[in-house]
């Protein structure tokens, strides 16, 4: 447990969470400031703060998890869709730093976009600058 992380707290029962599943690892609330109907929130109970930080086998855990609530969370609120993403890291958005996946369920004409519409202005990157990037990424993995 993380001293003042508010999703540790609520893991410690400190502070109240709409829970709607628990396992040993893995807990998914309700979040208390919905972009939608059943925006859910999947955390792992230890506290990493990105997924960067996070155990193999954790992150695993958290996005079988996300596997099982989705469609879950898209009955019980008669979704027919739903954006399932992170906001990895601070730059990114997020603003509580322990990991977590947001389901948001959508509905035809809710007004939200999608996640191409993260960024105004798009790079314009050159077959040479792709493929830089293509192979960079490779070898960060060696
Ligand atoms: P992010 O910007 O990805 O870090 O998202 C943090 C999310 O946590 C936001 O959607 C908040 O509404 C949600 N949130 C913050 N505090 C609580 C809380 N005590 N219980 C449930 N959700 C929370
Ligand atoms: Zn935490």
């Amino acid at each position: 447990m993380s001293e003042n992380c508010i999703f540790c707290q609520i893991v410690a029962g400190d502070i109240p969470g709409r829970t709607v599943y628990e396992d040993d690892t893995v807990l998914a609330f309700l979040d208390a400031n919905p972009l939608s109907p059943g925006h859910t929130l999947v955390i792992p109970k230890a506290h990493h703060e990105r997924l960067n930080d996070t155990p193999a086998d954790v992150a695993g855990e958290v996005m079988s998890t996300l596997h099982e609530l989705v469609p879950a969370v898209e009955a019980a609120v008669d979704a027919p869709a739903s954006t399932v993403a992170f906001n990895n890291g601070e730059e990114a958005g997020q603003e509580v730093p322990h990991v977590h996946g947001h389901i948001v369920p959508r509905f035809e004409d809710d007004g939200g976009r999608p996640i191409h519409a993260l960024v105004t202005d798009r790079p314009d990157l050159s077959d040479d600058e792709l493929d830089a990037i293509e192979s960079d990424i490779v070898a960060e993995q060696a």
